[in-house]
């Protein structure tokens, strides 16, 4: 069972002032439970299904909607695309709490909407690309998030071409780890319940070092009880990183794709200074 396959999520510490804010500093992460209102949630769901509308309550696929500042993965680069956010986001959005020297405002919120029992492949997001602070809003259903230290496994992983633990952008050569980057144990996933109208922040190692994913089932188990999954929404906020910001230097050299991309432009000077000096 994929239970079994999962450590004890850690505990996290509750803000004394506002008991709906958990935090979890040792790992970046903070959980705002209640951060819209019932009223919003529905304005959401309304929202998001007057854009879609052939979305059929039977559906099963995954369905995105894309508002705010795209992004290109094909050249790494901002487009100069912005489509309007719509007002069931901007109503709310003033109340986001934000970090200037980690993004400050998102600029670039994605929409999406998971059948019950579907899941999300562990991911981490380009970490050149986005600024520090990643947020999901989650609306609709609750559902267990996975989070999982990065190791050697997702090192090797996301220099396979294609088949990355990022999103979409994947080396196109595969290239060896770097020496002693992962030593240490692998490490077992852990859950943590996102409820319906909770908003949760990834900083520091939860965003740069560990993946986060949702394991495909029909339930999660809340406080010793089996709770059926609901169609679940959620709002992912971004801010896309100007030109002259995309980089990266985190920690985190192995599930980093600024560094990856150096070793293969590392690689490729190698190779082609070897291939000068036979020439020669
Ligand atoms: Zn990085």
């Amino acid at each position: 069972m994929a239970l079994q396959q999962l450590q004890p999520a850690p505990k996290p510490e509750i803000n004394p002032d506002s008991p709906n804010i958990l935090s979890w500093p040792d790992l970046g992460l903070t959980l705002i439970n209640g951060f819209i209102t019932p009223e919003e949630e529905s304005a959401l769901i309304d929202g998001f299904q007057s854009l879609s509308p052939s979305l059929d309550p039977n559906i099963k696929k995954r369905i995105s909607q894309h508002h705010g500042r795209h992004f290109d993965y094909t050249t790494f680069g901002t487009t100069s695309t912005i489509t309007p956010i719509p007002s069931y986001i901007t109503s709310w959005l003033p109340r986001l709490p934000t970090y200037p020297d980690k993004g400050g405002l998102p600029d670039q919120f994605t929409v999406q909407y998971y059948p019950p029992g579907s899941g999300i492949p562990p991911h981490v997001d380009t970490h050149s690309m986005f600024g520090e602070a990643l947020y999901s809003l989650s609306f609709g259903s609750g559902v267990g998030m996975a989070f999982k230290k990065a190791g050697k496994e997702e090192a090797r992983r996301i220099r396979m071409p294609k088949r990355s633990v990022w999103n979409n952008s994947a080396p196109e050569k595969p290239v060896s780890i770097p020496e002693g980057v992962y030593t240490g144990e692998e490490e077992k996933p852990f859950e943590i319940y996102l409820p319906a109208r909770s908003l949760l922040i990834m900083c520091g190692p939860a965003r740069y070092g560990y993946t986060h994913g949702i394991k495909p089932r029909k339930t999660d188990l809340v406080g010793g009880e089996v709770v059926m999954r609901e169609g679940r929404y959620s709002v992912t906020m971004r801010s896309v990183r100007r030109e002259e910001e995309v980089g990266c230097d985190c920690g985190y050299p192995g599930v980093c794709d600024a560094r990856i991309r150096e070793e293969q432009e590392e690689a490729r000077k190698k190779e082609e200074e070897s291939r000068g000096e036979t020439s020669v």
